[in-house]
């Protein structure tokens, strides 16, 4: 079981990677791509580089909700996250823990200067 220290610092990581598919979801739509976008695999396995088809309308679901991160199947790391979601191409962990508050906080789509209900570090 990792700490709650090591549970943030992995999903710092993942926060990062989510930023990166932000940038490509935004460059698709510039160019009016609205079918399946490539997004690199949100897990917290270092150097993983691997792409995940993912159809804009699935993206822009899963991005609603700030604990919630694409992965290839089998990068999930128990006790960070929980498998929510299973398709042939990806599946989708919601963040559980001490990392839940770190990727509500760094969620690219809230304004909010504050964690709800809240946590602190
Ligand atoms: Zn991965």
């Amino acid at each position: 079981m990792l700490d709650d220290g090591e549970q943030r610092k992995l999903t710092l990581n993942q926060v990062l990677l989510r930023e990166v598919n932000e940038q490509i979801r935004s460059l698709s739509t510039s160019f009016g791509e609205t079918g399946t976008i490539s997004v690199v695999c949100e897990c917290a396995r270092d150097g993983c580089m691997v792409l995940l088809p993912v159809s804009v309308e699935d993206y822009e679901a899963v991005r609603h909700i700030p604990t919630r991160f694409f992965l290839a199947e089998g990068h999930e790391i128990a006790g960070v996250e929980t498998v929510v979601e299973e398709t042939p191409d990806y599946i989708v962990v919601e963040k559980t823990g001490a990392s839940a508050p770190v990727a509500i906080r760094m969620d690219p789509r809230s304004h909010h200067t504050e964690v709800p209900w809240g946590i602190d570090e």
